[in-house]
């Protein structure tokens, strides 16, 4: 269904844009610097009496999985109004030369490079926690969207947004879930891809060549395309959720999709892990033993301030650094490739004469869309109900319950998805569809396993190594 009254409020109202993005900008350099010249907050403090707990409880427990689940209703609205980060990358745009971007920079893996490295410096600076790690983290994704945006951006493009931003990643594969798209009024099949699906230094930020617009990904909602009239321009339509997930091998589907759903929630977990699991310490000391065995003491040197935590009672080490990079890349490692082993097996009980096996295989990767993306969320919400058991007095039991119908929720959906794909390429419940669907299903227990002690709050560490990783602040 065409949304047309919307369509019309964003042409009367998308000039204003710019004032909502500069109070965001404003609000987040407060959230940001306020906390650096606060005190270590104590025990009893809570979010209305310290800006540090106040900032880290926006950033993790409500920012990030609000913009994620925003996505599902509204499109990246986050995006297109209120992200101050692409406002900024786009205002350089107006002062630099407006490069050409060469070839290599436009590379689609460099959204997934980006994500797999702000996941592990946020770890390395501890972002969760210290909120100088936090500043630095985002001073330095700052500094290279501005230097993006001034050196490449033109006519109010957004390069960074397109090709960088890791956030953009992540809202970019859920708004292929999402429930409102912005598409031609009539869909132009591109027959054989004679035309590109991308133009760059043309009217859509983010270089979609708008009559064959086909996928959501890359669109940032900034309402650019719409002319308000009722046949010229974009459109604003709703869809059923799942639409462009379930039919992806219409839809554009890109290859550093597949791996980010199938790598990053291991990557996340790991990030999450190495905090609560004493397997971590077990393997940091094995590995610390091994080059004190060596005589190799430099890595007992206290790592470099810029990617790593240095304050309150945590000096990493670049032990600490290594093990912590090691650990969360062997999760992602591991995981994805048990995931990708799974799905291979159920794509090769799936394929046939007209359903090849790598068209069968990325449509059934997309349908693990939700439970991926929930994985991603799912430790970040363990700040939001840190705070709500700390300063409102929420139950642990109640946390653990949400989080668990929330990852089930997800694992359900995805179920469903795969089900419904399964049929619609066999036709019908033959035994090598059942077989497939229970690769499937085996898939998203692993999800569910992996996540139980974040989800119950496991935790194996001794009282001394959970105050130096903030789980318990001394009084
Ligand atoms: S892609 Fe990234 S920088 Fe651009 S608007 Fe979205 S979140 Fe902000
Ligand atoms: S298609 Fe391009 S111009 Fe239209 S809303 Fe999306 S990003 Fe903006």
């Amino acid at each position: 269904m065409r949304l047309q009254n919307i369509e019309n409020f964003i042409v009367k109202f998308r000039s204003n844009i710019k004032y909502i993005q500069i109070f965001m900008f404003v609000g987040f350099l407060c959230l940001t610097i306020m906390p650096l010249y606060s005190t270590t907050p104590l025990f009893n403090d809570t979010i209305f009496t310290s800006s540090i707990l106040l900032s880290q409880f926006l950033f993790w427990g409500v920012w990030y999985g609000l913009c994620l689940f925003s996505v599902i209703p509204f499109g990246r609205l986050w995006c297109g109004v209120l992200c101050p980060l692409g406002a900024v990358s786009q205002w350089a745009g107006k002062l630099g030369p407006g490069l050409k971007m060469p070839k290599w920079m436009r590379w689609d893996g460099w959204l997934l490079i980006m994500f797999f490295g702000v996941t592990i410096l946020g770890q390395t600076l501890d972002v969760r926690d210290d909120p100088i790690g936090l500043s630095k983290l985002f001073l330095y994704i700052f500094i290279l969207a501005i230097i993006i945006g001034l050196l490449f951006g033109k006519k109010g493009s957004r390069p960074w947004c397109r090709y960088f931003c890791p956030i953009g990643k992540i809202l970019g594969i859920v708004s292929r879930l999402g429930a409102i798209d912005f598409r031609p009024h009539k869909i132009r099949m591109n027959g054989g891809l004679s035309k590109p699906l991308y133009i760059e230094g043309r009217l859509c930020p983010t270089d979609y060549n708008l009559p064959y617009k086909v996928s959501s990904n890359n669109c940032i909602a900034c309402g650019a395309c719409i002319h308000g009239k009722k046949k010229s321009g974009l459109g604003l339509y709703t869809r059923k959720i799942g639409t462009e997930n379930f039919n992806i091998t219409k839809h554009d589907a890109s290859w550093s999709e597949v791996l980010f759903i199938l790598f990053s929630p291991g990557l996340c977990a790991g990030g999450f892990l190495w905090l609560i699991l004493h397997q971590y310490q077990v393997f940091h000391d094995q590995l610390g033993t091994w080059f004190l065995e060596r005589n190799d003491l430099w890595f007992f040197h206290t790592a470099s301030s810029w990617i790593s935590s240095q304050t309150w009672n945590q000096h990493f080490n670049w032990l600490d650094i290594l093990t912590i990079i090691l650990y969360m890349l062997s999760y992602s490692i591991i995981v994805g490739l048990a995931l990708s082993a799974l799905m291979a097996i159920s794509s090769l009980l799936l394929r046939s004469k007209i359903h090849d096996f790598k068209k069968v295989f990325i449509s059934l990767v997309y349908q693990f869309n939700p439970v991926a993306i929930l994985s991603i969320v799912i430790g970040l919400c363990g700040k939001f109900f840190e705070v709500m058991h700390h300063d409102f007095s929420m139950s642990n039991k109640i946390a653990s319950a949400i989080k668990l119908l929330l990852l089930l929720a997800s694992m359900l959906w995805t179920l469903q998805l795969s089900w419904k794909k399964i049929n619609s390429i066999t036709k019908k419940s033959t035994p090598k569809a059942c077989m497939s669907f229970i690769s499937i299903l085996i898939c998203t227990c692993l999800i569910l396993y992996m996540w139980w002690p974040a989800i119950f709050n496991l935790s194996y560490m001794s009282v001394v190594e959970q105050i130096r990783k903030h789980i318990i602040v001394p009084g």
